[in-house]
């Protein structure tokens, strides 16, 4: 079986599939051909020539969408411009394809993969379940989303985050909101906390209490009670009577902390407006709002995707690049993640690639089956 991985072509794209270390480890487990665009993980900091040394050989991206069976990616395939196509038409016939897909958004990619009877592995469809943890990208990315939202806001931000007594006057700790304590937003608050700000924080599920206490934060709460948990332990939508509460304190916290990072999410959906015109304009000057629900519409009403935006003296950052932004790193994790997961499909030595679907993880993740298009999968398969 080839293995392929070609350059990413989406706009800012800095990370690569495949680092030459998980070049290595597949090699040593069978695979005899990996190619490896020219300059593929020029953005991540790997060379071509480290690749090489660890065994694979360098194409074009037509050679490598041609020879291979088994295609590696970051985001799913696209249009390439400079090639006047769209990537799926590249692929060889019946080849399988291993990215993030996100294909409730992505309707028409799913389409073009049935046509051309692909096999298509969506990345963020692994069930987060404790044995999938290791192939878990959506979580890897998040943490370092959560950690270089903090950055980012430090960036920006015009005083220290940690409080200090100098000889030329006494200078209070910055105070930081983390709304959504999922993993983006446990890593946020860690790094906030550790960059010595005062952290509070804000989640809609009552397990996240004890999370955020153990980084060192303080849990906000409302006098509503209701559960956040839905299925699976994921976000539920609450009532109105609760976002109302939580928006209530939020107006109050706006008016008292400098730095606000919003994460909350509930899968498949849109992500819940929480930050409006009014509390951003009852921060500070100086005030920093990263949203990393940008994407995803957004949880501050003013957030402009993709850019960093002022509103009467507060920045909005709405990066949607964060783990690009932070793209060797990311690429190794995300690589990681990727080796671990296609080599508990193709069994190692003898690189038979044969799809379990009676395997949550592997039926949970598949959206299409030599084109067939088989997501989502039933309730019970991921039970
Ligand atoms: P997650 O599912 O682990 O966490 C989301 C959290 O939001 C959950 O804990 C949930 O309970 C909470 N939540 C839902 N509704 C809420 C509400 N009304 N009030 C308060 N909390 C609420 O998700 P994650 O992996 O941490 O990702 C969080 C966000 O970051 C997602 O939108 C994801 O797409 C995004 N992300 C952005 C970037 C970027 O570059 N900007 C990169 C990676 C991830």
């Amino acid at each position: 079986l080839v293995i392929g991985v070609p350059h990413e072509i989406y706009q800012n794209e800095k990370r690569v599939a495949l680092t030459p270390e998980n070049v290595k480890t597949l090699m040593q487990k069978g695979f005899k051909e990996i190619y490896i665009e020219e300059g593929a993980g020029k953005g991540a900091k790997f060379l071509d020539s480290q690749y090489i040394e660890a065994g694979a050989k360098i194409g074009t991206a037509s050679e490598i969408f041609k020879k291979s069976d088994i295609l590696l990616k970051v985001r799913g395939l696209q249009y390439n411009s400079s090639l006047g196509k769209h990537e799926v038409e590249m692929l060889k016939e019946g080849a399988t394809v291993i990215s993030f897909i996100f294909p409730a958004q992505n309707q028409e990619l799913i389409k073009l993969l049935s046509q051309k009877k692909a096999t298509a592995l969506a990345m963020d469809c692994i069930p987060r379940i404790s044995r999938a943890q290791v192939f878990d990208a959506l979580s890897s990315m998040a943490n370092i989303a959560g950690y270089k939202a903090v950055i980012e806001a430090a960036a920006v931000f015009g005083r220290f985050f940690t409080g200090q007594i100098t000889a030329a006057g006494r200078i209070p700790p910055c105070k930081v909101l983390v709304i959504g304590c999922g993993v983006s937003g446990l890593a946020a608050i860690g790094t906030a906390k550790n960059m010595g700000a005062i952290v509070r924080a804000f989640d809609t599920r009552a397990a996240a209490k004890e999370q955020v206490i153990s980084m060192g934060g303080e849990f906000l709460e409302v006098h509503v009670k209701e559960s956040g948990e839905g299925s699976g332990g994921y976000a539920k939508t609450m009532s109105k009577e609760f976002i109302d509460a939580e928006m209530a304190l939020f107006l109050k916290q706006c008016k008292d902390v400098d730095i606000v990072i919003t994460t909350a999410l509930i899968p498949n959906q849109k992500s819940p407006i929480l930050i409006t015109k009014e509390m951003v304009e009852a921060m500070k000057p100086g005030s920093v709002i990263v949203d990393l629900a940008a994407e995803n519409g957004g949880n501050c009403e003013l957030t402009k995707p993709g850019e960093s935006y002022n509103h009467r003296g507060v920045t909005i950052l709405g990066y949607t690049d964060l783990p690009s932004r932070m793209s060797t790193q990311s690429s190794t994790l995300y690589s990681n993640n990727l080796t671990k997961f296609l080599l508990s499909i193709t069994g190692g030595e003898q690189n038979t690639f044969k799809l379990d679907f009676t395997d949550e993880v592997i039926r949970g993740s598949t959206i299409v089956n030599k084109g067939m298009l088989i997501w989502p999968p039933p309730k019970k398969a991921i039970a």
